[in-house]
């Protein structure tokens, strides 16, 4: 079996061992209770303070989003100097919004190189529907796996995000939609899915250290039901999310044999669809009431016929799960097409009457290309030409956009 390092390319490893660094002010964003701390003992204030600062900070900074310490009138004024000049609650730089006629927002965000040149942008989509609001968020600049239906595939990993960039894409969701300060039920940020640029898993501890703050009722307060974690297949790190995070999970199926998914999903060579299974089994918490959700990109001739529909019926037996069909988005020079309307259906039927809930994902935010490949950074931003190609069948086509299209539906 080959090992991970045969999937990275060249200047991966690099980038991913540089880390991130930053300059003046420590970014408090993505800083536990005990690191905060940790960090404010280092910085001076009295080490039998710097516990209660931290549980002070610690809310200040995630229940209430506020950002500007000399407003933190209950720490006093010398340690309020000292995170002052320590320390900063910034927000990342948002270098473009996109507002959909359909309400989904995509925001780019701008982050320090991290030693890897320039600086690097992220994508993060929020979906608004009637009963939920998702926010969709990237992991990774780039990725090192090469999905051939993926357009971030084509694109090298520029570098890992940090906990602080992770969580910071919530903060700034929280900020524009006016959710600070507001009760659970009024806010309009409900859900998390991990389904933006990269694979969380080859990030997993700043995933994780992210969506425990995302989820500490101390800090945003988002249930864990209401995040979900999609992997490519990523096999040792699936029961590690259930014990460590304790989110939903997706898992990237898109083929039932290894032959195909070999080719789809390359990872799939060094853990192939057995091993998958069996981390699913495994998967802490697993009920009928918190399934596993499969997706399933459909690609015409090449995963959608109803022997395939078949075939993943008997894979997925035993497994408490749910599917989710997403109907191919193209991408400039991609190989792929999307499968009929009418086959999808079909699919979706057989899968269906099998026990399965499988919709199919209606489009959204088609209008800004909030979708998957184009999901770029701004290393390889999309020519004007593709962009306008992309506009221009986006308008046209009855074709559903990922994330955004199977982005929702996750979690309660
Ligand atoms: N790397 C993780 C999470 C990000 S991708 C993963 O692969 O699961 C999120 C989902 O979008 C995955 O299921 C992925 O297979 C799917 N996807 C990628 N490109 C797509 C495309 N062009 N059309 C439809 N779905 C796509
Ligand atoms: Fe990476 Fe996921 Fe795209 Fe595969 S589908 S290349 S794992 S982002």
């Amino acid at each position: 079996m080959a090992h991970s390092v045969d999937l990275l390319r060249p200047g991966a490893r690099e980038a991913l061992a540089e880390g991130v660094k930053t300059r003046g002010r420590t970014p408090l964003l993505g800083l536990s209770k005990a690191q905060m701390a940790e960090a404010f003992a280092e910085a001076g204030i009295p080490a039998k303070q710097a516990k209660m600062r931290a549980s002070q900070a610690y809310s200040f900074a995630y229940v209430h989003g506020h950002r500007d310490f000399a407003a933190m009138h209950t720490l006093g004024k010398d340690a309020r100097a000292v995170l002052d000049n320590k320390f900063t609650l910034d927000r990342p730089e948002i270098v473009e919004e996109h507002v959909s006629s359909d309400g989904t927002i995509k925001w780019l965000f701008r982050f320090p190189s991290g030693g890897a040149g320039k600086p690097v942008e992220v994508e993060t989509v929020y979906i608004p529907e009637d009963d939920r609001g998702t926010l969709c968020l990237s992991s990774q600049v780039g990725c090192t796996l090469t999905c051939t239906f993926c357009h971030t595939g084509t694109q090298r990993l520029v570098r890992n995000l940090t906990a602080g960039e992770i969580l910071a894409q919530v903060m700034v969701a929280r900020d524009h939609l006016g959710d600070f300060g507001k009760p659970a039920h009024e806010r309009r940020v409900t859900n998390i899915v991990m389904m933006g640029m990269g694979e969380p898993l080859y990030n997993f501890e700043n995933v994780r250290d992210a969506l425990l703050i995302a989820s500490d009722g101390e800090a945003l307060g988002l249930s864990r039901r209401r995040i979900t974690l999609s992997t490519s297949g990523v096999v040792p790190g699936i029961v590690k999310t259930g014990e460590e995070i304790g989110c939903g999970l997706a898992i990237s199926l898109h083929a039932t044999n290894d032959e195909l998914r070999d080719e789809l999903v390359p990872i799939n060579r060094k853990y192939p669809i057995a091993e998958l299974m069996q981390a699913c089994r495994d998967y802490p918490g697993l009920s009928n009431a918190k399934r596993i959700t499969f997706e399933y990109v459909m690609l015409k001739g090449i995963n959608d016929s109803l022997q395939e529909a078949k075939e993943l019926v008997r894979l997925l037996k035993g497994i408490p799960a749910k599917i989710n069909l997403i109907p191919f988005n193209p991408w400039p020079g991609s190989t792929y097409e999307c499968s009929d309307w009418e086959q999808i259906e079909r699919f979706a039927q057989f899968v269906n009457d099998n026990g399965y809930a499988s919709p199919i994902r209606t489009p959204r935010g088609r209008d800004i290309l909030a979708a998957c490949g184009q999901l770029k950074s701004e290393s390889e931003r999309l020519r004007a030409s593709e962009r306008k190609a992309l506009e221009a069948s986006a308008g046209q086509a009855a074709m559903a956009t990922y994330p955004v299209a199977m982005a929702t539906g996750h979690g309660e």
